[in-house]
């Protein structure tokens, strides 16, 4: 059977088997390809952390298919139910204090006594949490620290038969992870911008957010967990806001292009200067120009608003020395 399935009934059964069985699945979302596992099942989580080649302290994030599958998992406050509602199912993620009665494995959260968790909008990843009646903790399905997928064909490349299927579902739609945000202490923070905009937050919180600043964490011991400076890296070196391009370089550009000279390719995240269409180009645009034929990718400056703070985070992140 190929690896890559599309997703009729007959696959989305066979996928939700393979969960209960403790396989791993990829999986379309809204924001990008998940890989799943059935998040009450160690050794299942395990082989998530193994297929990606992950640190074992970058803890996953919890998928459901709707709100009720949360009350026994997490402990919910008012801020985090309105975000909920507001929100889901969609590209936010909340940490909350854990239940001491979860049965989420610990590795999954990796040892700690909060929980990310999520719906997901993407039509199939709902029939698949729905059909397989575990909750499924996923991260993206990639080897660890490399660019995300967002074709069933990056999950395909990066990932190869560590998974036991990988369930098509078209591009996805937003193009970066979701936005992470820690409810369970205190005031919000914002842990990684993402899909949903600090701005859409704060406007429903009524207050201004925080951003963790990932460059204070650094390295071996990040200060939030999974907030890595080195990630979703390319192979080639990044120049970012770059205002001019070398001839052996790669232009990944944005908006209209001003300085039309020099670079060996170029690719435009959005002509029209739109951050959602460029977050949804990102990971495939990088992608595409990280052959070894160029000396490096330069990167045209990004607005920091919007959109532009999740996308500017992947990009520095992506250029953070390794
Ligand atoms: P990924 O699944 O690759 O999109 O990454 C999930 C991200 O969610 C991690 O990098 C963490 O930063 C964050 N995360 C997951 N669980 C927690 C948690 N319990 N506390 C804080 N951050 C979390
Ligand atoms: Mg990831």
């Amino acid at each position: 059977m190929p690896i890559i399935q599309p997703p009729d009934d007959a696959a989305i059964e066979r996928a939700a088997a393979l969960l209960r069985d403790g396989r791993l699945v990829a999986f379309p979302t809204e924001t990008v390809y998940g890989l799943g596992a059935d998040a009450t099942n160690g050794e299942a989580v395990a082989a998530i952390y193994a297929a990606k080649g992950r640190p074992s302290f970058n803890p996953l994030i919890i998928h459901v298919a709707d709100m009720a599958a949360l009350d026994d998992l997490v402990a919910w406050n008012d801020d985090a139910r309105l975000l909920a509602t507001s929100f889901w199912p969609g590209a936010l993620t909340l940490v909350l204090p854990r239940r001491p009665a979860a049965t989420i494995s610990l590795l999954a959260s990796a040892g700690l006594d909060t929980l990310a968790v999520r719906m997901p909008s993407h039509p199939v990843a709902q029939k698949l949490l729905r059909a397989a009646g575990v909750t499924v903790a996923a991260p993206s399905a990639n080897a660890s620290g490399k660019l995300s997928p967002t074709t069933p064909a990056h999950v395909a490349e990066s990932l190869g038969d560590k998974v036991d299927m990988i369930l098509a579902g078209g591009k996805c739609a937003i193009g970066v992870e979701s936005t992470v945000v820690n409810m369970a202490t205190g005031a919000p923070v914002i842990l990684r911008p993402g899909g949903v905009t600090r701005e859409q937050i704060e406007k429903i919180l009524g207050r201004k957010l925080d951003v963790f600043d990932a460059a204070a964490g650094e390295k071996d011991a990040p200060a939030a967990p999974g907030m890595l400076a080195s990630h979703y890296a390319p192979h080639l070196p990044l120049r970012l806001n770059a205002d001019s391009v070398a001839d052996d370089e790669a232009f990944l550009a944005f908006g209209p292009d001003i300085f039309v000279k020099g670079g060996a390719a170029r690719l435009n995240l959005s002509p029209q200067g739109d951050l959602y269409e460029a977050a949804a180009n990102l990971f495939a645009m990088l992608r595409e120009l990280d052959k070894p034929a160029y000396a490096g990718i330069a990167v045209a400056p990004i607005p920091d608003t919007g959109l532009g703070l999740a996308i500017n985070d992947r990009l520095h992140r992506a250029a953070a020395v390794r």
